[in-house]
Order: C-alpha cells, then sequence, then structure tokens
C-alpha cells in the first residue's frame, strides 16, 4: 500500500429502461399483463488515481457534445439513453476542478468503449491509453461497418481514431496487469461487453477498492443472487466475471464499487468534498 489518493468524478447521469439494468424485471403477469416499463436515472462516473508521480484516469464518460440536435450520439441513441451533465459535469471541468487538464494524466484505464465510459478519449493525445484488445476489436468492427446505432458512438471513433493515441491494448489470455503499486487492471473479459476492464486500487486508510465499472452495474445485479443485467454480450463470462470480483472482494477485502449504482454513488465523497486516501 502506497501514498495515492482516490478523487470520485461526478459527470452527472443518464436515464434508460430498468431492464436493460436488471434482466427479466417488471415482468408482466396474470394481474399486470399490461405492466409497464421503468425509464430510471443513474450516474455517470470516472476515477482518479494520484500517486506522487502518476495520474491515473478510470474511464472518460460522456462526450460533451454527445446530445442535442446536431450532436454525436445519434438521435434515437438520444432518445433511449439520454444524458444529464451540465457544464461542470463534463470531464475536461471535473479535472480543471482538481488544477488538471487531460494533458498532466498519464495512463487512462477504459473499462469498455461504450457510449458513457469512452466519450473523451480524443482529449488524451499524451496518456498512455489501457482498453482490451476484444473491446478495441468491436468499437472498429462497429465503425468500420457504420452499424450507429449501438454504444459504440461512431462520431466520438471518427475524432479518436483520427489522432495518434498511444494505445495499449490487453490481450484475452495476458491476465491482471500490475500498473503501479497498489494499483491493477482487472482483465475481466467478456460479459457486458466484449472485453472489460476494472481496477483494483489498495489505499492506506480506506482499503480496497475494486471499480468493476459495467461489469457490475449496481448492487441489484450481485448482492443477494447475480441477476445479469439487460445489455449483455455473453451471459456466462459475465457470471463468471462477477464470481470473480466476488472472490476478490473477499479475500482481499476489498469493497466494490459499481459502475452505475445510484444509491452506492450518492454516498461516495466526490471530487468536490475531498478524496479517499
Ligand atoms: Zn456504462
Amino acid at each position: 500500500m502506497t501514498d495515492m489518493k482516490l478523487f470520485v468524478l461526478d459527470l452527472g447521469s443518464m436515464k434508460m429502461d430498468r431492464s436493460l439494468i436488471v434482466a427479466r424485471t417488471n415482468l408482466a403477469n396474470i394481474d399486470q399483463p399490461t405492466r409497464p416499463a421503468e425509464f430510471v436515472e443513474f450516474p455517470v462516473s470516472a476515477y482518479l488515481i494520484e500517486t506522487s508521480r502518476e495520474k491515473v484516469l478510470f474511464d472518460t464518460g460522456c462526450n460533451p457534445q454527445a446530445m442535442g440536435k446536431s450532436g454525436r450520439w445519434p438521435q434515437s441513441f438520444q432518445k433511449s439513453y439520454p444524458y444529464f451533465g451540465n457544464e461542470e459535469c463534463q470531464l475536461p471541468n471535473r479535472l480543471r476542478q482538481l488544477g488538471l487538464g487531460p494533458d498532466d494524466i498519464d495512463v487512462v484505464v477504459l473499462s469498455h468503449m461504450h457510449n458513457d465510459h469512452a466519450g473523451c478519449v480524443e482529449f488524451f493525445g499524451r496518456s498512455k491509453l489501457f482498453c482490451h484488445s476484444d473491446e478495441m476489436s468491436a468499437a472498429m468492427r462497429s465503425y468500420a461497418l457504420h452499424l450507429d446505432p449501438t454504444p459504440y458512438i461512431w462520431k466520438d471513433i471518427d475524432h479518436w481514431s483520427r489522432r495518434k493515441l498511444d494505445w495499449y491494448l490487453i490481450e484475452r489470455d495476458e491476465g491482471d496487469i500490475p500498473l503501479l503499486p497498489g494499483v491493477t487492471i482487472l482483465n475481466l473479459g467478456p460479459g457486458h461487453s466484449y472485453g472489460m476492464l476494472g481496477l483494483h486500487v489498495m489505499l492506506k486508510r480506506t482499503g480496497g477498492i475494486i471499480l468493476a465499472s459495467d461489469a457490475l452495474y449496481c448492487a441489484e445485479n450481485y448482492r443477494d443472487a447475480l441477476n445479469p443485467p439487460g445489455v449483455l454480450i455473453d451471459s456466462l463470462g459475465w457470471e463468471k466475471t462477477a464470481k470473480r470480483i466476488k472472490w476478490l472482494e473477499h479475500g482481499t477485502g476489498s469493497e466494490v464499487w459499481f459502475g452505475h449504482d445510484g444509491r452506492q454513488f450518492s454516498g461516495l465523497k466526490k471530487s468536490t468534498e475531498g478524496y479517499y486516501e
């Protein structure tokens, strides 16, 4: 364990159908044959880890130009997955509040390449960017074939793929990657998406934190029973990952921070209030 600070960046919120967060919820039955779907709000976040030598950013949130008539997200996507973030909530501004710019970030780890995690990749022209190799393949395939609307935003990819960025792709069989003393990239493989990465951070006072991102959307996916999300490309892979995180949580006495859990997120200390150490 080393002297490290962990900042929680509040990047606003999104909404989508509840059955995409926890699959097979709100099912109709004989008493409620026309049970309505539910459109629910959830937080969008990123995390900054600061040591005396390096600054590591886990995820980048949505692009500031995601929404609106000429927004980067396709109009139908904006209707199904609207993003709500005022100026303060946009990643470059959250970093600025801490006296930082994108050029100050040494390493960016992308949990995956979906709209609400890889939206600001283009800003990090001076950082090492880590991503799962299978996730990069899926994103580039979506881009090349113009598969919009998918969670891989064509216009975001179009911006960053024109820049020569310093990519480090983590392969399927590579195992976990010790990034810094106390910081390990978890190679979680397929589940919610094609190639998921998590981050395990060991803090001196707080103890271990597992940044699960969308490998686990919320406590309801994980706590009492394993309930997969509706956004899923590999159900067995998802379950394997959830079990792996359980072992890590118990074996290391760490805390799991979910990708989009409103209740958990509201209880976390935000970067405007301080940091975890
Ligand atoms: Zn997400």
